[in-house]
């Protein structure tokens, strides 16, 4: 399928400011008839695709929601998720993304924080989110007609909305993380930020030749499964989904064989996975053209194993919610130059390499990396503490990840000055599984950390000193957290001991920490 491809310098100007939803308008216009989205054998054309998003828009607004209101949007990666957040965009409602593996009081909090009118599900709501909106305004709203609750389709009364009217700077999504530290944030990303970031992905500086599919296997919720399914329509392409909570490699090598899908992007542990399932006589491999990797540390191994075995490159990239995902990548003309650089600053973007007193420090030197260009966030929601913290006067964003970089501006992450966790590329934040520790009636000290892990990159583990007399065992931990929190947050690793190490002021010293259970463990 040809597109006239905009190039990231015209998607910067008029007419494509304001409404991010008049780039998906433009799709819907050019190409009709050709297919927008493909998801376990279900597909919609961009015409149905565009339709249905209208009248997910009017239900939106005949729900009493105006441009500027706040949702959740609770369902995992279908094509009812694409159609909410894209009506959400149309009629200006800020959609704020919630994982749909999170249980009550992960959802409690986010729609809390984001003063949310309404959560959207799929279908019916699970216990989880009924729960969590007992003691909140917001109502729940499905995408699906019929069922308990109040339905954007049911709602609808007719296609024609127009586009709401948005300002380059209005929120189009308020997303979740915790940047440098603490709870979570809701993270403002504006229409400039997407359209910039759209641009990014598929310049041809970035993604190389976009003709053929597109695949997502990343979560939706997170930034960069949510770029790749905004910049995909963008572009025309026709969009292949699946579900990570559904990951099973050999679907993915079917899908790659079955279209033409030119280029993948992953976690590092997927392509473990990928290299284990893949074989050369059954799968037709022909093609893919590049692989790509990001939100996680490639370890180079599988890099150079899976270059190898595919006979493609697998290049890293690198960047953050704060950064509406990629702020660093390999350059297309130069993939598989520098093994181990998550690359250059992308188009419009500028980085640097400071020391703790915020100096910028030359190539090679260690020190925080920093940002700025079109792509970073507004700021936090109603947060001036963090935002004072994260931006520089100089205008930069602090990453609070620690790295280098060479004479030719290529840059390598040596690792966090946050105490996040990533494991198979998901965001662990110490800090909520900690306060969840330290709710339990037998525990009386707890911490949380990061382990390195072959598969998952970091497993996540916990140290804790139960109460005087109480009878705690690593087992009954680990299924108190797994009550409460989604699977991929709780402890494989548990120890509970007598007491943990401290520092003078009384703090405990997760580095001992990590250094004891590394040495117990045999791990390097
Ligand atoms: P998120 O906001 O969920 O996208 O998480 C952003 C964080 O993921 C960054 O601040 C880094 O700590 C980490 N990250 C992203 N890309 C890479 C990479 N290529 N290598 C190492 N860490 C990464």
């Amino acid at each position: 399928m040809e597109l006239d491809i905009v190039s990231a310098e015209t998607l910067l100007e008029p007419p494509y400011d304001g409404n991010v939803a008049n780039l998906l308008e433009r799709s819907i216009a050019e190409q009709p008839d050709a297919v927008a989205i493909e998801h376990a054998g279900e597909t919609i054309t961009y015409r149905e695709f565009g339709d249905r998003v209208a009248r997910f828009a009017n239900g939106l607004r005949e729900l009493g929601l105006e441009a500027g209101d706040r949702v959740g949007v609770y369902m995992p990666n279908g094509i009812p998720f694409c159609t909410v957040i894209w009506a959400c965009c149309r009629a200006g409602v800020i959609a704020s993304p919630l994982n749909p593996e999170y249980r009550r009081r992960e959802i409690e909090y986010q729609l809390d924080d984001v003063d949310a009118e309404a959560v959207i599900v799929a279908g019916d709501a699970n216990d989880y989110v009924v729960e969590a909106v007992a003691g909140l305004e917001a109502k729940i709203v499905s995408a699906t007609p019929g069922g308990d609750h109040a339905s954007l389709p049911d709602l609808a009364s007719d296609a024609n909305a127009a586009v709401a009217d948005r300002e380059d700077d209005d929120v189009l999504l308020q997303p979740y993380t915790s940047g440098t530290t603490g709870k979570p944030k809701g993270v403002l990303l504006t229409h400039r930020n997407f359209r910039v970031q759209i641009a990014q992905s598929v310049s041809s500086y970035s993604a190389g030749p976009i003709e053929g599919d597109g695949i997502i296997v990343l979560p939706m919720y997170h930034i960069t499964g949510m770029i790749q399914m905004m910049a995909s329509l963008c572009a025309g392409r026709t969009l292949h989904l699946l579900r990570p909570d559904q990951w099973d490699p050999e679907r993915v090598l079917a899908k790659l064989d079955e279209h033409d899908i030119p280029a993948f992007t992953g976690v590092a542990a997927m392509f473990v996975d990928l290299l284990e399932a893949y074989e050369p006589d059954e799968h037709d491999l022909s093609t893919l053209i590049k692989a790509g990797q990001g939100g996680d540390k490639l370890p180079k191994p599988t890099q150079e194993r899976f270059e190898e075995a595919f006979g493609v490159p697998l290049s890293e990239g690198y960047g953050l919610t704060e950064t509406t995902a990629t702020s660093h990548t390999i350059r297309w003309s130069s993939l598989g130059n520098r093994p181990g650089s998550v690359g250059q600053p992308v188009g419009h973007t500028r980085s640097k390499v400071v020391d703790e007193d915020g100096n910028e420090v030359g190539p090679g030197e260690e020190g925080e990396i920093l940002i700025a260009g079109p792509q970073v966030m507004k700021g936090y929601y109603e947060n001036p503490e963090a935002n004072e913290a994260v931006f520089t006067e100089d205008g930069y964003f602090r990453t609070g990840d620690i790295g280098t970089r060479d004479a030719d501006n290529y840059y390598y992450i040596k690792g966090r000055e946050k105490e996040m966790i990533l494991t198979a590329g998901y965001n662990v934040y110490p800090r909520e599984i900690e306060d969840l520790l330290y709710e339990h009636p037998d525990i009386h000290e707890a911490a949380v950390f990061g382990l390195p892990d072959d598969r998952r990159g970091e497993t996540v583990a916990a140290a804790i000193t139960p109460k005087a007399g109480a009878d705690l065992t690593e087992d009954d931990v680990e299924a108190y957290v797994l009550d409460e929190l989604a699977p991929y947050k709780h402890p494989r690793v548990v120890e509970i001991r007598p007491e943990l190490p401290k520092t003078g002021s009384g703090k405990i010293r997760k580095t001992t920490l990590k250094d004891e259970f590394l040495e117990e463990r045999g791990i390097e």
